[in-house]
């Protein structure tokens, strides 16, 4: 099994380290002629979704990425990954890959407060510790998106077919459920 790991910006290594540590090549995405190897699943990660939208953009990736999505790649985003997929962003005019039946809210904790850690249940996986960081919420869910975890009242993760997202940064801890979940949803 191979996973891409977009690299363009953001903590795309710490994604990186967790998957070598459950026995799982990864390579890095960083240009579109990066797309035209094989991969198995994608991943993108924590950062800054404005500057990550814009710049897959100007790379000439979006089209390939958004047309592999929705042809069924597993994708797994994280933070500002789960902004990028989502088809609806409360606070933000632009949207991105638009995949997921999603509204999220971005820096939905505050700017200045908006980073804390907690531990909370993920369905079907048990109590997981959860780090946050300027991190979006999921205001709401539509059609077959499934809710995987909530925190505070919010929706922190969420599934819908071959995508999965996660408010928080699941590479940030020792615990290896979420990116084994993901692995999971890739049938290895
Ligand atoms: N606040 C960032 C955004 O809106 C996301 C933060 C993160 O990925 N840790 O893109």
């Amino acid at each position: 099994m191979q996973i891409a790991v977009l690299a363009v910006q953001g903590a795309f290594i710490e994604h990186e380290y967790m998957l070598s540590r459950l026995g799982v090549e990864s390579f890095e995405l960083r240009q579109k002629s990066d797309l035209d190897k094989p991969f198995d699943g994608l991943i993108i990660p924590g950062g800054e979704s404005t500057v990550q939208g814009k710049l897959i953009r100007e790379l000439d990736m979006f089209d390939t990425l958004k047309s592999r999505i929705s042809d069924g790649l597993p994708v797994f985003g994280t933070c500002a990954g789960l902004i990028l997929l989502a088809k609806e962003i409360k606070n933000d005019s632009r949207v991105h890959l638009a995949s997921m039946d999603i509204t999220a809210v971005r820096n939905a904790y505050g700017r200045q407060l908006g980073s804390f850690f907690t531990e909370g249940f993920f369905k079907g996986v048990g109590k997981i510790p959860m780090t946050f960081i300027r991190a979006p919420f999921i205001e709401s869910v539509r059609g077959d998106v499934e809710v995987l975890a909530t925190c505070g009242g919010n929706i922190v993760a969420a599934r819908q077919k071959n995508q999965l997202v996660t408010s928080f940064h699941s590479e940030l801890n020792d615990d290896l459920s979420v990116h084994k979940y993901f692995l999971d949803m890739i049938g290895r």
